[in-house]
């Protein structure tokens, strides 16, 4: 049997989200409606305990299964191997910025005015990044998409105790990183040279001159944020002994999925927004599990993007395009063998416009589920679902239904 586990993150919502009613209740979902009513049973889901407000990274490793009280170390580590940065138990990893300083030295845009074009060569001359202090670490940058990006040292005795030199704030000075131990205390000094040294190149860097006479913001300076040791998390194969795959275009799920472990699979016009080809994300999905592997993860983004937003629209259309993946699954997936399930990774209200612990709603659909009377997909009528209410764990659920589950104990 197959499993496919697909997230619309941030999918949840409030009654007030439009007038009364969450834009779940608003959109129009026929297909995923049709789906749990004729295959599945619906429930309502805490991603990570009730009354925990859920950071995307650390809902997706209770999603998968993993406590994130035992295993989470920070964001960076997920954005570096997310973007294709080799990362391992020997890594310290940031999520970086490209960002503006004035003639002042002071911070006048954290994006750099959202660049667009030249990062790459801004990669490379960032590419011979070392530090004099501690010349046995290695120091890799790697930019990600418009001003992102992450930087990873490897080296011994690092620690991820590490303040940020982004301080979300404009016109004062990037803050100098501290290390709360010992290790983290030396990483910080790295990454304070690191920093000093980023600065000096690109403010002399023929790119960002070209920048300032087209009346553009210069890239001269990367913040960094999100300091972690790489996670000492088992891997899917040894956790479950199943072999799995993940479409998504958000670079903090392709990293936490594979980190534990899954085959990063790029779907053609994915872009982890509201505009992003998803049709040919789901096609990409059944192909792997055609193919032979156990389970597919399945994320789209644009849920979310819309809800911080503030976007009710935004989320609805949304919602609404992935209802239409769900006509294209209703027809193709093998039903006599699959299991699928379906959820938020957390709730994000449009009024609220970040997330909070409310539970989400969840589907699981499939010929082993005992069909409950649920006929309608949202916040309100999932809590009358056979699934009940449950804290994360989807995952092992689902592989639990298709019969890929270890047993634990005699
Ligand atoms: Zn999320
Ligand atoms: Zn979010």
């Amino acid at each position: 049997m197959k499993s496919l586990m697909i997230i619309a993150d941030g999918l949840g919502g409030r009654p007030g989200d439009v007038d009364g009613r969450t834009c779940l209740q608003v959109a129009e979902t026929p297909e995923i409606d049709d789906l749990l009513s004729r295959r599945g049973s619906a429930g309502l889901m805490d991603p990570i305990k009730p009354g925990i407000r859920p950071g995307s990274d650390t809902a997706h490793l209770s999603l998968f299964g993993y406590d994130p009280y035992e295993y989470y170390t920070g964001r960076g580590v997920f954005e570096a191997a997310g973007i294709g940065m080799e990362v391992t138990e020997n890594d310290v990893c940031f999520r970086t910025n490209f960002a503006t300083l004035d003639s002042d030295g002071k911070i006048s845009d954290r994006r750099a005015g959202r660049i667009s074009e030249g990062q790459d060569e801004l990669e490379k001359a960032l590419s011979d990044l070392k530090s004099k202090k501690y010349p046995e670490v290695e120091v890799r940058f790697k930019r990600s998409t418009e001003h992102r990006g992450a930087l990873c040292f490897a080296g011994p005795d690092l620690g991820g105790n590490v303040t940020p030199t982004d301080p979300h704030e404009l016109g004062i000075r990037m803050p100098k990183a501290k290390g709360r131990d010992e290790k983290s205390e030396r990483t910080a000094d790295i990454l304070n040279e690191v920093t000093d040294e980023a600065s000096e190149i690109l403010q002399n860097h023929p790119l960002n001159m070209e920048r300032k006479e087209m009346g553009k913001l210069p890239a001269n300076a990367i913040m960094a944020r999100g300091a972690a040791t790489y996670p000492d998390l088992p891997l899917v194969k040894e956790r479950y002994g199943i072999s799995a795959s993940v479409v998504a275009a958000g670079a903090l799920y392709i990293g936490v999925a594979r980190i534990i472990g899954m085959e990063f699979k790029q779907a053609e016009g994915a872009t982890g927004t509201v505009d992003s080809n998803i049709l040919n994300k789901v096609k990409l999905a059944l192909k792997q599990l055609e193919k032979g592997q156990d389970l597919v993860f399945l994320h789209f983004k644009g849920t979310d993007n819309a809800s911080h937003d503030h976007d009710a629209e935004g989320k609805i259309n949304f919602i609404e395009k992935i209802d239409r993946t769900f006509g294209w699954l209703n027809d193709n997936v093998d039903w006599d063998r699959t299991h699928l399930s379906f959820a938020g990774d957390h709730t994000t209200p449009i009024k609220y416009g970040g997330h909070v612990a409310d539970p989400v709603p969840a589907m699981l659909a499939g010929p082993n589920v005992r069909k409950d009377r649920v006929e309608v997909f949202d916040e309100f009528s999932c809590a009358n679902g056979g699934l009940g209410r449950f804290s994360g764990n989807l995952l092992p659920i689902t592989l639990g239904y298709s019969n890929q589950l270890k047993k634990f104990g005699a």
